[in-house]
Order: C-alpha cells, then sequence, then structure tokens
C-alpha cells in the first residue's frame, strides 16, 4: 500500500530540530530570531518541464530547489537558518522521495539550515522552498543601491565561467552537442548550482548592490540598474568563460553568458578603488569563489555592451523569460 501523507512527510522529511523552537509537526514551526537581528526570508518554485527536466536525477532536483532559495539569501548577505517544503507530488514514489531528500538534507547540512515545515498534496510536480535567513539591520544587500563610478562584478566557479547552465540545457534539447567529461561539467552547473552564500555574506557592509544571477546577467543587472537609477556598461571580453563554452562560436559564447540564465552566481556592484577592490578580492577568496570585474557603473541610464577595444555591440538577447519560451 503507498504510504499516506503523514508517514511519508515523518519518514523522508523529518528530523530532529536543530535550532528550531518547534519544527514539523504542528500548525506551524516557532522560530526564535537572534536578538536584534532581521529576518531575510524568500521563496522559488520549481516547475516540472518549466525548471526542470523529468529525466533530472531526484538528489540533484532536490539540491537544485534549496539552492536556488539559498541563492537569494546569498544576494541580500544572510546567513541561512530555515526552510519550509511545499511538495506537489503526482504519486508516492518512494525511491524518488529517498533521492529527494538526500540531495535537499545535504546541502541543507552543507549550511547549517533546517527544514521546519511544509505542505504536502497530489499534483503535477512542483517543489516550492520558502527559506528564512538573518542579518543585521541596514546590512541587507538590496538591488538599489548601485552609484554612478562603482564597479560591477560577477562571481564565478574557480577554473569556470557563466552561461554553462544554459550550454548543458542546449545540449538537452539536442541543439548542440558535448561529450563525456566536458558534458558532466556543465550538465554540473546546470543541476548543482552552488549558491554563494559565504561571499553573500562576505559583501556585507563592501558591495554596495547585489543580486543573484537566476534569468540572465543582461535581465538580472537590468533590475539593479532600475531600482538604482543608474545605467553601466559592460565589457563583453571580460565575462567569465568556462573551457567548454569557450570552445562554441563567439556569438553563442557571449549569448550564453549574457543572457543564458540558471547561473546562480553574484552580480554586485562595489566602489571602483584600489582599496575596495582588494577587499572584493579577499572577500571571494575567503569564500572560496573566483569574481570577476566585468563592468562599470555610469550615470547615463541604459545598458552598453563593448568590446575590448570599446566598440559597442548589439546583439540580439532574449532573457530566460518563462512565459515567452
Ligand atoms: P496543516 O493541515 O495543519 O496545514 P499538514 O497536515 O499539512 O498541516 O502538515 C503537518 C505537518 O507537517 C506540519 O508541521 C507541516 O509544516 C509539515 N509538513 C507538511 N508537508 C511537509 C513537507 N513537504 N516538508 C516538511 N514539512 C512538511
Ligand atoms: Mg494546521
Amino acid at each position: 500500500m503507498a504510504l499516506g501523507e503523514f508517514d511519508l512527510i515523518r519518514k523522508y522529511f523529518t528530523r530532529p530540530t536543530q535550532q528550531a523552537v518547534l519544527g514539523i509537526g504542528d500548525d506551524c514551526a516557532l522560530l526564535q530570531p537572534t536578538p536584534g537581528m532581521q529576518w531575510a526570508i524568500s521563496s522559488d518554485m520549481l516547475v516540472e518541464g518549466r525548471h526542470f527536466l523529468p529525466t533530472v536525477r531526484p538528489e540533484r532536483l532536490g539540491h537544485k530547489a534549496l539552492a536556488v532559495n539559498l541563492s537569494d539569501l546569498a544576494a541580500c548577505g544572510a546567513r541561512p537558518v530555515a526552510f519550509m517544503l511545499a511538495l506537489a507530488l503526482p504519486r508516492v514514489d518512494e525511491p524518488f522521495l529517498a533521492g529527494l531528500a538526500q540531495g535537499l538534507f545535504d546541502l541543507a547540512d552543507l549550511h547549517g539550515i533546517e527544514l521546519v515545515g511544509g505542505d504536502t498534496t497530489a499534483g503535477p510536480l512542483n517543489l516550492c522552498i520558502t527559506v528564512f535567513g538573518e542579518l543585521p539591520p541596514g546590512q541587507a544587500l538590496r538591488r538599489d543601491g548601485a552609484r554612478a563610478g562603482d564597479a560591477l562584478w560577477v562571481s564565478h566557479p574557480p577554473g569556470g565561467g557563466i552561461g554553462d547552465a544554459r550550454l548543458a540545457l542546449e545540449v538537452f534539447r539536442g541543439h548542440l552537442s558535448l561529450t563525456g567529461e566536458e558534458f558532466e561539467r556543465v550538465r554540473c552547473a546546470m543541476e548543482q548550482p552552488q549558491p554563494r552564500v559565504a561571499l553573500g555574506q562576505a559583501l556585507r557592509g563592501l558591495a554596495t548592490a547585489a543580486i543573484d544571477l537566476s534569468d540572465g546577467l543582461v535581465g538580472d543587472l537590468g533590475h539593479v540598474l532600475r531600482r538604482s537609477g543608474v545605467g553601466a556598461r559592460i565589457e563583453v571580453d571580460a565575462l567569465p568563460i568556462s573551457p567548454a563554452l569557450a570552445r562554441q562560436p563567439r556569438a553563442l559564447q557571449q549569448q550564453f553568458a549574457l543572457a543564458g540564465g540558471d547561473d546562480y552566481e553574484l552580480l554586485f556592484t562595489a566602489p571602483a578603488t584600489a582599496q575596495a577592490q582588494a577587499q572584493v578580492q579577499a572577500a571571494a577568496d575567503a569564500a572560496g569563489v573566483a569574481v570577476r570585474r566585468i563592468g562599470q557603473i555610469e550615470a547615463q541610464p541604459g545598458l552598453r555592451l563593448l568590446d575590448a577595444q570599446g566598440i559597442e555591440l548589439t546583439l540580439a538577447l532574449h532573457g530566460f523569460d518563462h512565459f515567452s519560451c
């Protein structure tokens, strides 16, 4: 007989509480904030066919569902504390649930964060996580703090770049072909993004604005520019590109790095002084992440994409818009 809803929650999602006053099993979870701290709260939903392929391994799906949420906390500079999981399942598939829980809790343990509640229902496969983090009042990294003259930075995996998740997606779609080790690496970028939680916290008091890259660099930067009332220029040749993407045609490299989507890296601004640049580098080193200066914030509204010679490029870019593709 298939496992009932409450047995399923008990078997796969209930673990001893750590920091929560009350965890799974009551009408509400109870959390006690550290005195003097502010909550940072965010939700992200993953829908089959829209945000992940039906063929993804459940461990990786569990990882990604939490990772994209932790990425939002990272972009605010918050320390992750707890999360909720709302789950719609087409059927009770125990190997799937075991894998999902494994991927979820492995990443949760890595960040010292606990699952404190949620909801479970029958329906098309859908995972919605809400994360709770905390940070000192007034220290959140926001989208509205970029100032003309600030340097524009992006994080990336050491030895890698941005745009790899889109490269993997196009391989899955049959539009491009990659094999062996190279395919595994870009597939990992797509299915197991690493949220830049340590970097986000290290940038508190240093970055003037930040956002995590989920829909593509140009689209996400647009949010920062609009909220901050500024413009920017990007030196397209300075974008970090992985060896796998570097083997693709140049136009494709630019397209995927600028508008690929699903990167979950941090895009941030900081003063362009030598001292602030050294501090950004030190923050990245301490977080074990690479960062690259890719441009500059300017008073003139709009975004300018320049090549190494300073010549403006006109690229046909499409962000990863869930309602148009
Ligand atoms: P209620 O009917 O009061 O909303 P539920 O019966 O839906 O509560 O859930 C029972 C308990 O299990 C609650 O504490 C809820 O937070 C938790 N829960 C339900 N689904 C999940 C899930 N997918 N992951 C974690 N906790 C869950
Ligand atoms: Mg209730």
